[in-house]
Parts: C-alpha cells; structure tokens; sequence
C-alpha cells in the first residue's frame, strides 16, 4: 500500500552509509517508522533532505506485517527555514518536537496536534524571539486540550464553583486545576497571582503578556501535561534554560 500524505519528520537517526530510519508524524495516520533509503545522498527523491519543522508531502510504501515502512520521495510545503536561523527558535521547535512525539502513536491518527504543531511551527518561522514564551504557551495549553489534559481554570475542579468569587487562586500540584478554598483540605496546591489568571484568560485575544505571566502559566498547564509525558524532556531543560 502506498500512502501519500503531509507530515513531519520528527527524529531521523543514521542506517548504514546513506540510509535514515525516520520517525514521521503523518497527517490522518499518527507516527510511522520507514526507512529512507539513500536519503544522504538522492537529493531528487528527497530534495530538501529530511529535515525536522519543515511539512512535506511524504509517500510511503507500507508492507503488511512489517514494523518498518519504506520511505520513497518527499517534496516540501512548508520548510520554515526561518526557525534554521535562530538558536532559540531552534531550541523551542525541537522542544515541541519532543512534546509532540510523545503523544503521537502508530495507528492512532492525531489531527488536531498534527494541525497545533503546524500553526505553532509556522508562528515560530515568522515571529520575532521576543515572542517565543508566548508562543510556547498556547502551544502547550492546546497539547493539553487536544490529549485532554487540560487544567480546569474557570471553575474549582472539585465542586465546580466558578472563579469569579476567587479572591485568591489557588491552583492544586496534581495538575487538576483551580481549587476553591472550601474543597483544599488534605490537597496540594500553589498561589498564583490575580493578574496571571487575567493574562491566562487573555491569551486567546492575543494579549501581551509579560514574562513571568507567561512562565507561571506554563508551569500551569506543566503540572497537567507533565505527569502524563512521565519522562524528562533534555529539550524542555533547553528551553526552560533560554529565558533564566
Ligand atoms: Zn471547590
């Protein structure tokens, strides 16, 4: 069976002299392990080689039965070279990648994080670095959405009382979310600043927002995504190391 589909190579590791086994995350399908062969080398089945960020329509022999597919041309869509010239965009796109790939399985077709690390890559290509944070954010908080995980942040998780009563915000450590102070006996939680949940809620108007919002917001949704990725990211250090 051949496939012909977009999709993104999410790690490619050396086969021999001029092979690559790649790992693609293919639109409609989910992950797919083939084997590019002479991919080093045949710059007119691969033209662009197989680079990671860059979407490409790939076509794809599969075999039944067998675990490796065989990779046979591709042609890029949408490289986002920019990200190539930046090493903190660099730094956050592997890091996506990362993410992303820990979510993404054989068999199981994932749309709408095929389509989350498209628009994200794409933003990080055309943005300035000053808006990178940012950008990781609503990258993040959609992963949680799309995978389910996401934090509940307009209510108390437990009883459902709407924030709007809040004085205080408390979000709890298993990740569930905002908790009211009625329902914190025997939980864990942290207190977030007023003005963090208003850029939160923002976000989606595009607020500005300044960097701590931004990075107590991540840690937010971390607490959500993170138990679920349940391995160290060496990307997220990268990340997390760009903005000290
Ligand atoms: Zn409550």
């Amino acid at each position: 069976m051949i496939l012909e589909e977009l999709a993104f190579v999410l790690r490619a590791v050396k086969y021999g002299e001029r092979d690559l086994i790649v790992d693609l995350f293919v639109e409609g399908h989910g992950k797919i392990s083939a084997i590019a062969k002479s991919a080093k080398t045949s710059k007119k089945r691969f033209p662009g080689g197989l680079e990671p960020f860059s979407k490409m329509k790939i076509k794809v022999k599969i075999k039944p039965n067998r675990s490796l597919s065989f990779l046979e041309e591709t042609d890029i869509r949408n490289g986002n070279v920019e990200i190539r010239s930046s090493f903190d965009k660099i730094t956050v796109a592997s890091y996506a990648t990362e993410l992303v790939s820990v979510f993404v399985q054989p068999d199981e077709p994932s749309d709408e994080i095929f389509s989350t690390f498209d628009v994200f890559l794409k933003r990080v290509a055309k943005s300035s670095d000053a808006m990178l944070p940012k950008l990781l954010l609503n990258f993040e908080t959609e992963v949680a959405k799309c995978t389910g995980f996401s934090p509940s942040l307009n209510a108390c998780f437990k009883c459902g009382e709407s924030v709007d009563g809040f004085l205080k915000y408390r979000v709890s450590r298993g990740g569930e979310g905002l908790i009211c102070r009625d329902c914190t006996e025997g939980e864990h939680y942290g207190i977030v600043e007023k003005s963090t949940m208003t850029v939160f809620w923002q976000l989606y108007q595009d607020a500005l927002a300044e960097y701590f919002h931004v990075a107590q917001a991540r840690r937010i949704i971390w607490a959500s995504l993170g138990p679920v990725v349940d391995r160290e990211l060496k990307t997220r250090a990268q990340v997390e190391a760009l903005w000290v």
